[in-house]
C-alpha cells in the first residue's frame, strides 16, 4: 500500500521524557570542524532522548552517484579513483577525531564497504547500464559513513551518555511508485517498536536518505530525502518536535543565492512549507510535512552555523504574518502548448492530453487553462520536452492531420516563479501587486496558475529574466527593499550636489519607504568607478582618486544594468552631446534614465524621436524636468496641460537664470559690461558667459517646450537674438571681457529707451501654438509679470483654452546647483514610485 498513514504513536508520555529529532544537513557535515559543532549543537541539548538523523558529507551523494555514471561508460579506473577519493575524505575527519580503537574499526567497515561498492560498479561497468535500484544503494553510503563516524565521535565526546548507531535500512521500509517513495508505515512501526525500546534514552545517531524496500534491498527516499528520514523518525518515535539544521537561518522569504535580501519567514503552516518546498525551497524536502502533518509535530529550521536564532517553525496554524510568506523558482521548465478551435466545448481533451503525458511517465508541474478552451497549457521539465511534444503529437495525431487542432507547439528555455502564502485567499490585489512588478520590470509572462487553494500563484517566465522576477517580485511584496541601481555620469557641479542629496536622504528613503537607491558606478570624462554594492557616498571624490578606473561607458552601463537588479536608472549630468547620443540604446536595453541634460531633447527632431521610440518599445522611463527651470515643474506642467484635455496656445517665459539675473540688475546705476563680470565672478553664469549670453541655452529650453506640446519644433526654427556682439563671438573669453565695455554704450541706449516708455528690459522667449518661436530682448511694461522677477527666479506663463484669460504662472529659482539637483533628485523619486515604491 503506498497511500498508508502513520498511525497515532505512543505519545502519551510527558513532554519532556519525549523524543526530539535533530536532522544535520550535509551542509552541516563538511569537514571535521562541522562535525565538533554538530556534537557541541547535540550536546548542548537539554531533552534526555535525543534522535539525530545525519546526511552524508556534503557533496558526498553527488560524487557517489556519479561514479554510477562513470561506471555505464566503463570509466572503471576514474571510479576507482573517485572512489578512493571520497574513502580518504572520510578516513581524514576520522584520523581527526576518533581515537586509534575506535577510528580502526571504523576503517575496516569504511573498507568493507568500499570493496562491495567496487564490485557492484564493476558490474554495472560489464553491463554498461544501471536501474534505479543500483544508484540507490550506491547513494545510501554516504550516509551510513557520516553517522556512523559521528557516533563514533559522540561517544567519547559525551562519554556520560548513551550514544547508539540505529541503522535506518533496518526500520524504514519503502515502496516506489509513480508518487515517489511510499512509507510503508505498519511494518516501519513494528521493525522500530522492535529496535527502539520503549523505556530507551539518550542518543540515537541515524543514517538519513536510507531504507530498505520491501523486498529488503537497501534504497533511498529521493534526493535531500534525509529531511524525510528526520519526519518519519519523528513519527514512529512520536517525537515533540522534529528540528532540521543546516547552512542558513530558517525558510527565507526567497533563496538566498538568489536573492541577497531575503528574510527568515518566523512561521509557516505546514502547507505553505509545502507550497515552497515543492516549488523550488531546497531548504526542506517537500514530503517531510506529511508525517509531521499526521500527528501535529513542529517542525523547526534552524542554522547549525548560528543557532543562537530562532529559525523558522513550521505548525499547523502559525502566526499570520505576512500575506505572502515566499517566492520561489523552478528552473528548467518547457512548455507544452495545445491549441485549436476543435477543443471548444469537447470533453476530455484535457483527460487525453495528460493521459498522453502520464503514459510518456512525464510529470507535469503547472496546468492553465482559458475559459475558452481554446487552449492548454502546462508546464514540463524541460529535459522531457521533445519526449512530450511527441508524445501529445501523437495522441492527436488525427486531430492535426484534421485541423481541429492546429498545433502541439514546445517552448523551451521557461522558469517558474511562484508567490505562496496561505494569506493569499481571499484577499484582493495580490495577483495584481504580482503582475505589476513583472510588468514594471520589463518582464514577459508566458502562462499563469493559481490554484484554487489560493495558496499558490505561479507565472511561466523566460528563464534568462527569472533572476530578475524573482528580485522584482520578491521587492513588491515588501519583502526587500525596491532598489535601484544607479549610474551617475558628469558629478560635475549639479552632480556632485545631487550625490550629497541622495547621501543625505538615503537612510529616510530606506526606512520610510523601503526604498534603496544604490549608487553603483559614477564616471566622470575620464575615469568611473564602480562598486557591486553600492558607492560609499561620503567618501566617494577619494574613491574615485583611489579605485577608480580609466572610463570605459560600455563597461560602466553594463555595471549599472546588473541581471540581479531589475531596475536600473542612468542620471546624465553633463551637458555632452555625445552621451545624450546613448540614451536611445540604454533605454532599449533596459535602463531608465534622468537627466538635467539638454542635448537629446533639443537634438535634431530625428534623434529625439528615436528616443521616446526606444523608451515606448521597451517600456522604460526617461525624465528630464530639470531641463527647464531646474527644479520648477514646468515640463510636468505642460504635460497635465495636455493630459487633461487642454490645449496650450502660447508659452512665454524667462528661462534662463543668468539673463534674468542681468537684467534684474542692470538698472543704469552700472554699465552691462560690468554686471556680466561680476555675475560670471559669482558663478552665475557659464564659464564662458557668451553661452548664456548667445541666447542658444534658452532655445534650446523653448525647444524642449515645443516638443513637449507636441510641436515638430527644430533648434534651427528658433530666431534667437544673441546677445553677443558679432565681433566678440570667435574670440577667447579674457578677451571678450576686455573688449565688452565697448558695447556699454548701446546697452545703456537700449536700456534708457525703454524707460522712457516706463519699461523694462527683459530676455524673454516665446511660443505659439502654430510654432513660432522667437528669443529676444524685449521691452515689457513695468507692470508685466515678468517685470518684477527677484534675481535669478525664472518665470513661464502658459496661455491656454482653459486658462486664457488669467494665464497660468510657474515661477521661481531656476538656476543653480542646489534646485537642479533637487530637480533630478524628484524624478528619480518620480522613477521609483512608478516601478511600485511608495513615495
Ligand atoms: P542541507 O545540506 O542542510 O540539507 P540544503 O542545501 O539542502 O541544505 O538546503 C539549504 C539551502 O537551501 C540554503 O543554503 C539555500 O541556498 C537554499 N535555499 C533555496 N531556497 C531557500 C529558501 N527559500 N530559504 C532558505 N534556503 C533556501
Ligand atoms: N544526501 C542526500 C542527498 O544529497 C540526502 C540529503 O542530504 O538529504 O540527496
Ligand atoms: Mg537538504
Amino acid at each position: 500500500m503506498l497511500n498508508e498513514t502513520p498511525a497515532a504513536a505512543q505519545v502519551d508520555a510527558a513532554p519532556a521524557a519525549r523524543w526530539v529529532v535533530h536532522k544535520f544537513g550535509g551542509s552541516s557535515l563538511a569537514d571535521a570542524d562541522c562535525f565538533r559543532r554538530v556534537a557541541d549543537i547535540a550536546s548542548g541539548l537539554a531533552e534526555v532522548r535525543v534522535a539525530l538523523v545525519l546526511s552524508a558529507c556534503r557533496g558526498v551523494t553527488d560524487s557517489l552517484l556519479s561514479l554510477v555514471t562513470a561506471a555505464e561508460s566503463a570509466r572503471i579506473e576514474q571510479c576507482r579513483a573517485s572512489l578512493a577519493r571520497i574513502a580518504d575524505r572520510h578516513a581524514g575527519i576520522a584520523a581527526d577525531l576518533l581515537a586509534p580503537a575506535p577510528r580502526q574499526a571504523y576503517l575496516d567497515a569504511l573498507d568493507a564497504d568500499v570493496a562491495d561498492l567496487e564490485r557492484l560498479l564493476q558490474a554495472v561497468a560489464l553491463v554498461r547500464t544501471s536501474g534505479r535500484d543500483i544508484r540507490d544503494r550506491v547513494a545510501g553510503f554516504g550516509e551510513l559513513w557520516s553517522s556512523r563516524l559521528f557516533a563514533a565521535f559522540m561517544g567519547a565526546h559525551e562519554p556520560g551518555r548513551a550514544v547508539r548507531w540505529l541503522d535506518a535500512r533496518e526500520i524504514v521500509v519503502v515502496e516506489w511508485g509513480p508518487l515517489g517513495p511510499g512509507v510503508q508505515w505498519a511494518s516501519s512501526r513494528e521493525r522500530a517498536a522492535r529496535a527502539i525500546a520503549a523505556e530507551l534514552e539518550g542518543v540515537l545517531v541515524i543514517p538519513g536518505f536510507v531504507a530498505t524496500d520491501t523486498r529488503g534491498l537497501q534504497t533511498t527516499l529521493g534526493r535531500n530525502g534525509s529531511d524525510f528520514s528526520a519526519s518519519i523518525f519523528g513519527a514512529l518515535l512520536g517525537a515533540r518536535e522534529i528540528v532540521i539544521w543546516t547552512d542558513v537561518s530558517g525558510v527565507l522569504s526567497a533563496d538566498p543565492s538568489q536573492v541577497p535580501d531575503a528574510k527568515t519567514i518566523a512561521s509557516l503552516s505546514y502547507s505553505e512549507a509545502m507550497e515552497l518546498a515543492y516549488f523550488g525551497a531546497t531548504v526542506i524536502h517537500p514530503q517531510t510535512m506529511a508525517p509531521a502533518v499526521e500527528q501535529d509535530i513542529p517542525i523547526r529550521i534552524r542554522n547549525t552555523f548560528a543557532p543562537q536564532e530562532p529559525g523558522t517553525s513550521i505548525v499547523a496554524a502559525p502566526d499570520p504574518g505576512e500575506r505572502v510568506k515566499g517566492i520561489t523558482t523552478i528552473a528548467d521548465v518547457a512548455l507544452v502548448n495545445l491549441e485549436g478551435a476543435g477543443m471548444i466545448g469537447v470533453p476530455g481533451t484535457a483527460h487525453r492530453l495528460f493521459g498522453a503525458l502520464h503514459e510518456a511517465g512525464i510529470s507535469v508541474i503547472l496546468i492553465s487553462q482559458g475559459s475558452s478552451e481554446h487552449s492548454i497549457c502546462c508546464a514540463v521539465p524541460a529535459a522531457q520536452a521533445n519526449f512530450a511534444e511527441r508524445a501529445v503529437g501523437r495522441a492527436f495525431s488525427a486531430e492535426l492531420r484534421d485541423g481541429q487542432i492546429q498545433s502541439v507547439t514546445v517552448t523551451d528555455g521557461c522558469s517558474i516563479v511562484a508567490a505562496v502564502g496561505d494569506g493569499m485567499a481571499h484577499h484582493h490585489g495580490i495577483a495584481g501587486k504580482l503582475f505589476q512588478a513583472f510588468g514594471q520590470a520589463g518582464i514577459n509572462v508566458r502562462a499563469i496558475a493559481q490554484g484554487a487553494s489560493q495558496r499558490n500563484i505561479s507565472a511561466v517566465v523566460d528563464e534568462r529574466e527569472a533572476s530578475k522576477a524573482l528580485r522584482a517580485v520578491h521587492a513588491a511584496f515588501y519583502l526587500s527593499p525596491h532598489t535601484l541601481s544607479i549610474g551617475l555620469i558628469g558629478p560635475g557641479t549639479i552632480g556632485s550636489v545631487l550625490l550629497a542629496q541622495l547621501a543625505s536622504q538615503a537612510e529616510r528613503l530606506r526606512t520610510d519607504f523601503n526604498l534603496d537607491l544604490r549608487v553603483r558606478g559614477i564616471a566622470t570624462s575620464r575615469r568611473m568607478l564602480l562598486a557591486e554594492r553600492a558607492i560609499d557616498l561620503a567618501d566617494w571624490r577619494a574613491h574615485l582618486d583611489r579605485a577608480g578606473e580609466p572610463l570605459d561607458l560600455e563597461r560602466f552601463t553594463a555595471h549599472v544594468a546588473a541581471d540581479h537588479l531589475p531596475h536600473r536608472v542612468l542620471i546624465d549630468c553633463t551637458a555632452d552631446a555625445g552621451v545624450a547620443g546613448r540614451y536611445a540604446d540604454w533605454l532599449a536595453a533596459g535602463l531608465h534614465v534622468v537627466t538635467p541634460n539638454k542635448k537629446a531633447n533639443s537634438a535634431a527632431l530625428a534623434e529625439f524621436r528615436r528616443v521616446r521610440q526606444a523608451r515606448r518599445a521597451a517600456g522604460t522611463q526617461y525624465f528630464y524636468e530639470a531641463t527647464v527651470g531646474a527644479g520648477l515643474p514646468i515640463i510636468l506642467t505642460v504635460r497635465d496641460l495636455r493630459e487633461t484635455g487642454d490645449r496650450i496656445r502660447e508659452i512665454e517665459g524667462i528661462l534662463s537664470g543668468t539673463l534674468a539675473y542681468l537684467f534684474n540688475v542692470f538698472d543704469g546705476s552700472r554699465p552691462f559690461s560690468e554686471i556680466v563680470r561680476d555675475a560670471k565672478a559669482q558663478g552665475l553664469t557659464e564659464p564662458d558667459p557668451r553661452d548664456d549670453l548667445s541666447g542658444t541655452d534658452v532655445a534650446r529650453k523653448l525647444v524642449i517646450l515645443g516638443r513637449e506640446m507636441g510641436l515638430p519644433l527644430e533648434l534651427a526654427n528658433v530666431r534667437v537674438e544673441s546677445l553677443v556682439p558679432v565681433q566678440l563671438r570667435e574670440c577667447g573669453i579674457d578677451e571678450f571681457l576686455e573688449r565688452l565695455p565697448a558695447y556699454d554704450a548701446a546697452m545703456s541706449a537700449r536700456l534708457g529707451e525703454a524707460r522712457r516708455d516706463g519699461q523694462v528690459l527683459r530676455y524673454v522667449a516665446r511660443l505659439t501654438a502654430d510654432g513660432r518661436a522667437t528669443v529676444a530682448l524685449e521691452r515689457l511694461d513695468a507692470r508685466h509679470a515678468f517685470a518684477n522677477i527677484a534675481l535669478t527666479d525664472n518665470v513661464v506663463r502658459f496661455v491656454t483654452d482653459r486658462y486664457c484669460d488669467n494665464a497660468l504662472v510657474v515661477q521661481g529659482p531656476g538656476a543653480g546647483p542646489a534646485v537642479t539637483a533637487a530637480g533630478v533628485f524628484s524624478d528619480l523619486l518620480r522613477l521609483a514610485s512608478g516601478i511600485g515604491a511608495r513615495i
